[in-house]
């Protein structure tokens, strides 16, 4: 007994000297991390990642994955889009530019042009030529994004020695992120081509291990068959996969696993098929990969940064739903991409040398007509029968629809010459447009611009919509379903563009150099990233940054 005190003593005060020598060490380190910056910055965007499924799957996570973000890092478990509409490009812009479609521009992913009267996709570009490819897939640039990202605060700050990359199977979640000074952004180019391009807005050619890349034809290493990774009746956070609530790939009666990827490909488009597969991220993951190495990311004391979009998550969520067992499999595999690309940052730029953030652009909605086959306030709202009733409501009134110009994303455009012709004033017809919209099923409210224009929401729905409202690109009158009501879509898959947290809520995690292990639950909006990011590396804001650093990270 005597003798295992002695040991215990022995023990506990070689163990209490261990823990003062690893304080000294740790001041060390903290005093020399606040006078250096990290080595990489690596952005990573999970499209349609809702906040669930990093704890509704949390179970089926690896240690080295999603579970060594959270556990080492800081989780932001309250994060939410602050504006509406919660779609792809406004979302991985205002994760970027630190602000929202009323400052950045961005109020979705095509929008109709009121000068041209005619739909712009938000990174088109006529002006640039594709690098990379034949096909007109890189006619692209983020021209119509109005204010800086955080990545061209970098380039700006490091007077253009820090390298900022950008990589996403998906165009506008690699450029809208990477900006406008990045050294290249690069996205897949699908269909006959199975390639990763660009556009002429950042390179003239494709470097050579790109160019490697896609000779190499290693694309065609992707094009697998898709079974579940584990055994199927292990997925049990999802539906049977057998249901009503998915849209089969073309050619098949069912979405049900197995997916013979080349057998499918012909009536899929081709290589395209890849992005709604898991084998899109890891193409992705892979290809990011070679960036770090080739373009020596993470190398010198000066910040490099590379912004990561995984976009097949998307595509698989619109197709197959948010309840789904191909859902399911996307994120247990995901995990495992996240752990390799973690591995080769720890081995590439070393422990301790660089941050990473993980959130996404947007969440999903369940699957509306499965939450209203479970009896709860859900469906659709047809939007042609929709068009077509705003259109009548107009005509009945003025005598002719020609007054409205466009109706889109749930809002509707009037034409501001035929209003003058017709000596009526845009506040009359939006407001009487308002009152018989707001009566109509399944429509919670309506509001029209001119109100956006002249008052100020602090909080709740109409907040969202005013710092999602441009008002040189957004409509006249803007239309809010009840929650869980979508138009233009279904009754097949999951999709998002709302105000209510289904699409606001997402995962927000810090991880590595400077950031501090913990968690909290205070509201954090989506462009407090950008302001965080900029606080960690000392620098300049964007230019139209809205958002706040998070203390919790940065103090
Ligand atoms: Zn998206």
């Amino acid at each position: 007994m005597r003798k295992l005190l002695l040991t215990l003593i022995l023990f506990t005060s070689f163990f209490s000297c261990k823990t003062t020598e690893n304080t000294t060490i740790k001041t060390t380190n903290i005093a020399e991390n606040t006078s250096t910056r990290p080595k990489l910055v690596v952005g990573i965007v999970v499209d349609q990642m809702r906040y669930d499924y990093l704890t509704r799957f949390y179970s089926k996570f690896g240690k080295d994955g999603f579970k060594r973000l959270v556990s080492g890092g800081f989780s932001c478990k309250n994060t939410h889009f602050n504006y509406v509409p919660t779609y792809t490009a406004p979302g991985h812009t205002s994760i970027y530019t630190g602000t929202t479609p009323a400052t950045h521009g961005i109020i979705g992913n095509n929008w109709f042009d009121k000068e041209s009267k005619k739909y712009i996709y938000c990174t088109d570009d006529a002006s640039v030529k594709t690098v990379g490819s034949t096909s007109s897939a890189g006619l692209m640039s983020p021209k119509n994004e109005l204010t800086t990202t955080m990545t061209d605060q970098l380039r700006l700050d490091t007077n253009f020695q820090g390298k900022v990359i950008g990589v996403s199977i998906k165009d506008r979640a690699s450029i809208l992120p990477a900006g406008h000074l990045a050294n290249a952004a690069y996205w897949f180019d699908g269909n006959d081509q199975g390639r990763f391009i660009s556009s002429t807005f950042y390179i003239d050619a494709l470097p050579k291990w790109v160019q490697e890349f896609n000779d190499s034809r290693k694309v065609d290493e992707y094009m697998q068959t898709w079974n579940t990774l584990y055994d199927i009746n292990t997925y049990t956070e999802s539906i049977a996969d057998d249901n009503n609530y998915e849209k089969p790939f073309e050619g098949l009666d069912k979405a049900t696993f197995p997916y013979d990827l080349k057998k499918l490909a012909a009536k899929n488009q081709g290589y395209s098929i890849l992005k709604a597969t898991p084998f899109g991220n890891t193409i992705v993951k892979d290809f990011a990969k070679l960036a770090i190495q080739n373009e020596g990311l993470g190398q010198d004391v000066i910040t490099d940064f590379i912004a990561i979009s995984f976009s097949s998550t998307d595509y698989i969520g619109h197709r197959f739903g948010v309840d789904s067992k191909e859902v399911e499999d996307t994120y247990i595999r995901l995990d495992k991409e996240i752990a390799d690309l973690l591995n080769y940052l720890d081995s590439q730029v070393g422990k301790g040398n660089y941050t990473v953030f993980l959130t996404a652009d947007h969440g999903a909605v369940r699957v509306p007509s499965y939450l209203a086959d479970l009896k709860t306030h859900a469906g659709y709202v047809n939007q042609k029968k929709l068009k077509k009733k705003i259109r009548k409501a107009i005509r009945k009134k003025y005598g002719s629809d020609s007054l409205i110009a466009n109706i889109s994303n749930y809002q509707v455009f009037f034409d501001k010459k035929a209003l003058k012709k017709a000596d009526l004033s845009l506040k009359k017809v939006s407001n009487y447009l308002k009152s018989k919209i707001e009566n109509w099923d399944n429509v919670q409210q309506c509001i029209t611009g001119e109100t956006l224009k002249n008052n100020s929401f602090p909080n709740g729905i109409l907040h969202k919509i005013q710092m999602g409202y441009h008002p040189k690109r957004s409509g006249d009158v803007v239309i809010i379903l009840d929650p869980a009501y979508i138009s233009g879509y279904g009754p097949q898959g999951s999709t998002h563009g709302s105000g209510f947290t289904y699409d606001t809520h997402v995962p927000l995690v810090f991880y590595g150099k400077h950031i501090p292990q913990g968690k909290t639950f205070r509201p954090i909006v989506i462009p407090d990233i950008a302001a965080t990011i900029s606080a960690l590396l000392d620098m300049q804001m964007p230019n139209g940054c809205t958002g706040n650093p998070i203390l919790e990270i940065v103090e």
